[in-house]
C-alpha cells in the first residue's frame, strides 16, 4: 500500500498525527508507566462525553470510570499483559460517562518501549463504543436465558401433568377393572350375571356355528323358594342361593358357563354338548342338589329346562324352548329334567 503521507519534519508528522487523534471518536490512549501519565486523545473524552481534559491525566483517571463489577477482571487483565503473562491486550467492559450512566467498550492495547529490566515503559492503546452490539448481545443472552428458564419450568409442568395423568390413567383402569368385574359378576352370588352370560351364550353361538359344534342351554329354578324365604326367612334364603351356586359352579366343566338370570333362577351354557349330555349333566346335577343339605340345614330341589342350540336359531328361539321345558318341568311335579 502506498503510504499517504511523506512527512518531512518531525513537528509535520506529530501536526498529521495530532488532526487525526482530535478527529477519531473513539478514545486514543497513550500511557507512560515511568511518569504515570496518560495522554488521551479528544475522542476519548467525546465517547463518555466529559469534558476534554476534565480530569488529571494520570491512569487513575481511567481507573475510577470502570464499572465496579468490571474493575478486578480489567486489572487482572492488564497486569498479565504487564507481566508477559498475556501477548495481546484486549478486553471488554463498561466505563463511566459523564452521566453516570455506563458504556460498554472494547480496550485494545500494545507495549511499544521498555524499561532496561523489561519492564513497559510506554503503551498505547484505544477505546472503541461497542455499546449497541453489546446490549444487542445481552438482551439475546438474555432472552436465550429466559427461553431455556421457560423450557424448563414448561418442561417441568409437562412432565408433572404428565405424571399425575398416569396417576389418574392407573386409578381409571383400576376402576375400569372394577366396573366391569361388576358387570360381569352377581353381586350375591359370586357367579355370572345375566350381562356376562348373554355375552357369552352370543359368542357360543357363533363357534358353534363356525365349527358345527353342540350347544346346549339350561335354564334351572329352585322349587318352592319363596317357601323357604317366607318359613326361614330372606338372609337364609340368600345363603341358599349362594351354596347352590357353589355347589353347581364345582360340579360343571371349567368350559360351561353358570350364569344367576334373576331371583332363584340360573342358567347354563354346555358348550359342545349336543341335548343327551346336557341332559345327563343336569340329572347329576339335580341329584346332587338334592344330596346335598344347603345353608341351615335345608335341602333344596330345583326343575330344569334344557334345549340345544338349532342352526338357525335366535337367541330368543333358544330362550323361549328353554324356558317352556322349565314351565313343563314344573308342570310335572318339579324336580325334573326336561328337554
Ligand atoms: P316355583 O317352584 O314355581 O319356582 O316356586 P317359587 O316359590 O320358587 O316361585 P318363583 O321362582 O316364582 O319365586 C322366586 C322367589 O325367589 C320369589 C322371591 O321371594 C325369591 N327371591 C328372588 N330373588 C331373591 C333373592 O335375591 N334372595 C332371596 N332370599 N330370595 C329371592
Ligand atoms: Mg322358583
Amino acid at each position: 500500500m502506498e503510504n499517504i503521507y511523506k512527512h518531512q519534519t518531525v513537528e509535520q508528522s506529530d501536526n498529521t498525527l495530532n488532526s487525526i487523534l482530535a478527529l477519531i471518536v473513539e478514545g486514543v490512549w497513550d500511557w507512560n508507566s515511568n511518569t504515570g501519565q496518560v495522554t488521551r486523545s479528544p475522542g476519548w473524552f467525546r465517547m463518555l462525553e466529559y469534558e476534554i481534559d476534565y480530569s488529571k491525566n494520570d491512569v487513575f483517571t481511567w481507573e475510577n470510570i470502570i464499572h465496579p463489577d468490571d474493575y478486578s477482571r480489567v486489572m487482572k487483565h492488564f497486569e498479565s499483559y504487564l507481566y508477559g503473562k498475556l501477548d495481546h491486550y484486549e478486553i471488554q467492559y463498561r466505563c463511566r460517562k459523564s452521566d453516570g450512566s455506563y458504556l460498554w467498550i472494547v480496550d485494545r492495547g500494545k507495549a511499544i518501549e521498555f524499561n532496561q529490566d523489561g519492564s513497559v515503559a510506554r503503551m498505547i492503546g484505544a477505546h472503541h463504543n461497542i455499546d449497541k452490539q453489546k446490549s444487542i448481545e445481552l438482551e439475546y443472552s438474555h432472552q436465550n436465558q429466559l427461553l431455556k428458564e421457560g423450557n424448563l419450568t414448561l418442561e417441568k409442568i409437562v412432565r408433572k401433568k404428565a405424571e399425575q395423568l398416569e396417576k389418574k390413567n392407573k386409578l381409571l383402569e383400576k376402576k375400569l377393572i372394577e366396573i366391569k368385574s361388576i358387570s360381569n359378576i352377581d353381586s350375591l352370588t359370586k357367579v355370572a350375571n345375566r350381562n356376562k352370560f348373554e355375552n357369552e351364550l352370543e359368542q357360543e353361538v357363533l363357534r358353534a356355528n363356525r365349527y358345527h359344534h353342540a350347544l346346549s342351554l339350561v335354564i334351572f329354578d329352585i322349587d318352592h323358594f319363596k317357601e323357604i324365604n317366607d318359613s326361614y326367612g330372606h338372609k337364609v334364603g340368600d345363603r341358599i342361593l349362594c351354596h347352590l351356586s357353589e355347589l353347581v359352579s364345582a360340579n360343571i366343566r371349567d368350559v360351561d358357563l353358570l350364569a344367576r338370570w334373576g331371583g332363584d333362577e340360573f342358567v347354563i351354557i354346555f358348550p359342545e354338548l349336543c341335548r343327551e349330555k346336557a341332559h345327563i349333566a343336569c340329572e347329576k346335577l339335580k341329584a346332587l342338589i338334592n344330596e346335598n343339605k344347603m345353608s341351615d340345614d335345608i335341602s333344596v330341589s330345583c326343575s330344569f329346562g334344557v334345549s340345544q342350540y338349532k342352526l338357525g336359531d335366535t337367541l330368543d328361539e333358544l330362550f323361549q324352548r328353554v324356558d317352556n321345558l322349565l314351565y313343563y318341568s314344573k308342570e310335572k311335579g318339579r324336580n325334573t329334567v326336561q328337554s
